[in-house]
């Protein structure tokens, strides 16, 4: 993590990065992705097992998949394509977890075609898998919903944890986790495993523990009630990152010190001290290691001061989506006071196309260059094309400071390529 929202390059770079790729553009960081990996990694070292699934549709990039899969990371799919792309990427088999749900059936035949490991979001999908590929794999995993409200008290961090899993369309309840688990025993399963994802975005280092207490229980009960072998409890993504600047950040060793304590206080006496643990993580993995970097292109004055920028929300859809907040820097005024209020504006035809409002930034001139930050999950990839707008590039910042285009911008040509002129 930057401390401060530091940009994770500097005003001069980008100048020479920008002579070669044309603003708007995603810059990842590899450093600092194969440092955070490398420091989940060690937080989970305790567990001989573990394992981290990147989630593809955080950031479904090629080459930062590649760099992960160095890392020693799987990748988590719930489409189609997201598969297709793991496997061209190398990940195979067991590297694979497929966590979807409303499943087509060609999507479970893939997933079982590349041996993935299968997490099966309800009940009635058991039956489905039988018919879409012939068979129920040795390998099976199902995906828990406890329902109701999911809270953590005011965490020692000052922040709340607090989610409606009773809301959710996702997973099992926990009558049909212990059906589902005899059924699919009775059809052959032999290694099980189970998963819940019950807050997104957690600034807390109590959400991965109190979530392992609730799934190690259902563990060691589910063994009890139907017999079968558990040996994969996964806790999915969820841990979040401070999109503002007064936020904390997670510690992940302790977060995977917590997750420790309850393995040895639940699954340990229970027997079930080989359990191996996974993770989905996405936010957490790549947030802070992406930017986005756009250009100023014109200001406004009327009832408010408009910045207006060479992005819009189709390169980044999280602000106009959901009001997210995304950390502005003006490249080269990091020390100037910011003592000018703005709208900072896409050109979509759409008033909710602002990555701001009313933002304190320093005084801000035509050319200058904004690094928006925490891009790296969730965001080139949430990208779309309304107003006929086209996708950015994505471009790597290598260890050595050199860098790498990872992904070409679109072109108006790929805009009309699925367009049928008669
Ligand atoms: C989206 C998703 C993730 C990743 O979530 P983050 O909030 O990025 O950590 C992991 N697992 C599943 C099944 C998901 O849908």
């Amino acid at each position: 993590m930057y401390p401060l929202k530091q940009p994770f390059v500097t005003l001069e770079q980008l100048q020479e990065i920008t002579k070669q790729y044309p603003t708007p553009f995603h810059l990842y960081d590899e450093k600092g992705i194969r440092e955070n990996v490398r420091k989940l990694r060690q937080a989970f070292a305790w567990n001989p097992g573990f394992r981290e699934f990147f989630a593809v549709k955080a950031t479904p990039n090629p080459t930062i998949l590649k760099v992960l899969r160095e890392e020693g990371c799987g990748t988590d799919c719930s489409s189609l394509t997201e598969l297709m792309l793991s496997h061209r990427c190398g990940f195979t088999g067991k590297e694979i977890m497929f966590s979807s749900n409303d499943t087509p059936a060609e999507e479970f035949r893939l997933a079982a075609q590349l041996g993935a490991t299968i997490n099966l979001d309800d009940f009635t999908h058991i039956d489905f898998l039988k018919e879409s590929i012939g068979y129920i794999p040795e390998t099976i995993s199902c995906r828990f919903n406890p329902g109701g409200t999911f809270t953590i008290g005011e965490s020692a961090e000052g922040f709340q944890v607090m989610d409606n899993p009773g809301e959710s369309k996702y997973g099992f309840t926990r009558e049909q986790l212990t059906e589902g688990f005899r059924k699919l025993k009775a059809m052959g399963a032999k290694r099980f495993g189970i998963h819940a994802f019950l807050a997104s975005n957690t600034l807390s280092n109590q959400y991965y523990p109190t979530l392992a207490g609730i799934l190690f229980r259902t563990a060691v009960e589910l063994r009890e009630e139907t017999g079968c072998d558990i040996q994969f409890i996964n806790l999915s993504g969820g841990i979040g990152i401070p999109y503002r600047p007064e936020q904390p950040a997670n510690d992940i060793l302790a977060i995977g010190e917590g997750v420790r304590k309850q393995y040895e206080e639940i699954l340990v006496p229970a027997g079930m001290g080989k359990v191996a643990l996974c993770t989905e993580l996405g936010r957490f993995l790549l947030g802070p290691y992406g930017c986005l970097v756009t250009k100023v292109l014109h200001f406004k004055h009327t009832y408010k001061e408009y910045v207006g920028v060479d992005a819009c929300a189709a390169n980044l859809m999280r602000p106009a989506m959901y009001g997210a907040y995304h950390h502005i820097t003006v490249m080269g005024k990091e020390d100037a006071p910011c003592d000018h209020k703005y709208d900072v504006t896409g050109s979509l035809c759409e008033n909710n196309d602002k990555f701001a409002v009313d933002r304190m930034l320093p005084e801000v001139q035509i050319g200058d260059l904004l690094v928006i930050h925490d891009t790296g999950a969730h965001g080139f990839s949430m990208g779309y094309n309304y107003n006929g707008r086209l996708r950015s590039a994505e471009v790597l910042l290598r260890e050595d400071g050199s860098t790498k285009l990872i992904r070409r911008a679109e072109t108006p040509e790929d805009y009309f390529a699925t367009m049928v002129f008669d």
